[in-house]
């Protein structure tokens, strides 16, 4: 059944559903859309504003909000209010362990390195991706009440910075909000879109995209030709934005007035950012709380926030150098977030740049206009642009020993394919363990890992005969297709990664039927289920160690072992978590020079011949 679908805000037929395109930020969110003149607008939900803050807010009853409504709750009722979502997208408790102070609710640790974040609020536990797809949901509720029109299709955009399995977790919220995520783009591509540059074919640019938002800074080099966008280097600090000036705003008047004891910081606080954004247009800014004076002028208020801004120069600086590049080399610098509004910042990078900057676009609007007018490349309007990006990271798989073998380097332009021959270890294995990691250091455990599969029926054969080829394919939305094929007999896999920590397909169709109740996990019991496949894979590894390398361990080494061995099996029986846990613990500590033995041994095979 085919669908007109009339916008009455214009009157005009819509041959097509709309897609729209929305800037998911870490502190404010947005819609915007291509007008059928061909303009990108933002959407103004009638009286509710353009900005969206990324708020969600839960009440006793389990009711959400999202937005302006949600954030009044971040000082009534900061446990149950979640902000910076974004934060948490596609990470793990190790990866955010040294910022746990920052967050005012409860974030979940797995006791598993590698699992995702959750976030208890109440009883409830939610993932960062059932979080963004509240705030998307709101996105598209408003977008339909402004258009009128059924709104299921979307680009979003993301920081040049995030690695797969951020992309992936956003494009799975995209997904629970019931949107079909078209395209994940580069929020500074976005942003040179909205400009214009790029546009033409026949330009070619290289240009800086300055963003500095509410809690997030970076800077990405990027390089247009014919129509291609090619980030050639980013840099930033995720932890350091216009909150950080409103708090030097804070420190000033706690000082200037002597206060001590009870002080009102949220009042406060949200007076200094009225005060910050006051000195964005005029010299003195003169107000009381009570009997606080809330006085600042501009001068004084640069020197307070001068570090701060000096520090994003050094990032700029440092873009410049990994992208093989100086100042004079830049055509363009666009100017992207809220805080590119206060002077000092743009003096400074128009000083550093040495030529001014492009701030004619609302920076809060820009990166959803980008979007949008992507979202009409997509819809077939515009056939002259092509988009490009390159990954963040490095992607490889696991070697023996633990090592990384990079197959497609990082800064690799997308998409893209790269491949490898491997060969077996032993004699007459027949299958083969891949496990694919992203990241830049050597070993593996100190990377991320994406995926693991085996190829299964491989002829036996000894060691060193099977010739395995291993191709990975990256597709313009950053997912990873991985082929394994066995050439002598063509025994052959393949693979399309979902980071593991991301959702699975059915998952997401499953959480959408729960709707907004994520299944109330008993995390304790899940918690045993974890260390029982941990303390399984444990006792598998080091007892294929012990029969693959008995000689390398002298007696009692090999009988001590088996004793570690032994007690984590009963653990295991036991089904006791603490038990299990620090089986496997005592086994590792024990176990783990003579992976290092090994492990050397493996390097000085690896200089030799690759083995896996
Ligand atoms: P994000 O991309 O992180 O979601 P935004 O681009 O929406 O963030 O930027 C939000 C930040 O911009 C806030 O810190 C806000 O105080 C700041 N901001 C907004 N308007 C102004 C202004 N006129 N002057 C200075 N800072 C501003
Ligand atoms: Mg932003």
């Amino acid at each position: 059944m085919a669908k007109v679908s009339i916008n009455l805000t214009t009157g005009s037929i819509q041959k097509e559903d709309i897609i729209v395109g929305i800037d998911l930020g870490t502190t404010n969110s947005l819609v915007a859309f291509i007008d059928p003149n061909g303009n990108a607008k933002v959407i103004n939900d009638t009286g509710k504003g353009v900005l969206v803050p990324s708020v969600v807010h839960f009440d006793a009853n389990g009711e959400v909000v999202v937005g302006n409504e949600a954030r009044d709750f971040l000082i009534q009722d900061p446990q149950h209010t979640i902000f910076s979502v974004k934060r948490l997208l596609g990470r793990s408790y190790q990866d955010l362990q040294s910022h746990e102070a920052y967050f005012s609710y409860r974030i979940i640790d797995d006791a598993n390195d590698e699992s995702l974040v959750k976030i208890k609020v109440g009883d409830t536990f939610y993932t960062p991706i059932e979080l963004s797809a509240l705030i998307l949901k709101e996105l598209k509720a408003r977008a339909e009440h402004a258009l009128k029109t059924n709104v299921n299709r979307a680009v979003i955009t993301v920081p040049a910075y995030f690695n797969d399995s951020q992309r992936q977790a956003t494009r799975d919220a995209g997904k629970l909000a019931g949107l079909d995520v078209l395209r994940i783009v580069n929020e500074p591509t976005a942003a040179s879109l909205a400009y214009g540059i790029g546009l033409n074919p026949d330009e070619q640019k290289t240009i800086a995209v300055y963003d500095l938002g509410g809690g997030t800074f970076d800077v990405s080099i990027l390089k247009i030709e014919n129509g291609i966008f090619e980030v050639l280097a980013t840099n930033g600090n995720t932890f350091l934005g216009g909150d950080d000036f409103d708090r030097a705003i804070v420190d000033y008047w706690i000082a200037q007035n002597n206060l001590s004891g009870e002080i009102p910081m949220q009042e406060l606080r949200l007076k200094a950012e009225e005060a910050k954004k006051a000195l964005s247009h005029q010299n003195l800014f003169n107000e009381k709380i009570g009997d606080i004076f809330c006085t600042i002028d501009k001068q004084t208020f640069e020197s307070l926030i001068n570090d701060k801004v000096q520090e994003t120069i050094s990032a700029c600086k440092n873009a410049l150098k990994d992208a093989e590049l100086t100042a004079s080399d830049i055509d363009e610098i666009v100017m992207v977030g809220g805080s590119t509004r206060t002077d000092l910042v743009k003096k400074e990078v128009s000083a550093f740049f040495e030529k001014p900057v492009n701030d004619s676009i609302n920076p809060d609007e820009v990166v959803a206009l980008g979007a949008a007018l992507q979202a009409d490349v997509l819809s077939g309007n515009r056939k002259d642009i092509l988009l490009l990006d390159v990954t963040p990271l490095s992607l490889g798989i696991e070697t023996m020993g633990g090592l990384m073998d990079t197959i497609i380097p990082r800064n690799s332009k997308v998409p893209t394919k790269a491949g490898r021959q491997y060969t077996t270890s032993i004699d007459g294995q027949v299958n083969m363990k891949i496990a694919v990691y992203q990241g830049e250091r050597d070993l593996v455990k100190e990377n991320r890992k994406l995926a693991e599969f085996e190829l299964k029926g491989i002829p036996s054969m000894p060691a060193g005969l099977p010739k395995v080829d291993i191709n990975f394919l990256l597709n313009a939305d950053g997912i990873l297709r991985i082929q394994a094929v066995e050439l002598r007999s063509g025994v052959k896999q393949e693979v399309d990664v979902k980071p593991t920590y991301g959702l699975k397909d059915e998952e997401v169709e499953q959480m959408l039927l729960d709707a907004v109740t994520y299944a109330k996990d008993d995390v304790s019991q899940r918690m045993v289920v974890e260390a029982k496949t941990e303390g399984d894979q444990m006792v598998y590894t080091v007892e294929r160690f012990l029969n693959k390398n008995g000689s390398f361990l002298n007696q009692e080494e090999t009988s001590h072992t088996k004793e570690l061995v032994t007690k984590l099996k009963v653990a295991i029986k036991n089904t006791n978590k603490d038990e299990i846990l620090s089986a496997i613990d005592a086994l590792n500590e024990y176990t783990r020079p003579f992976a290092e033995r090994l492990m050397d041994e493996a390097v000085s095979q690896a200089m030799r011949g690759k083995n896996i």
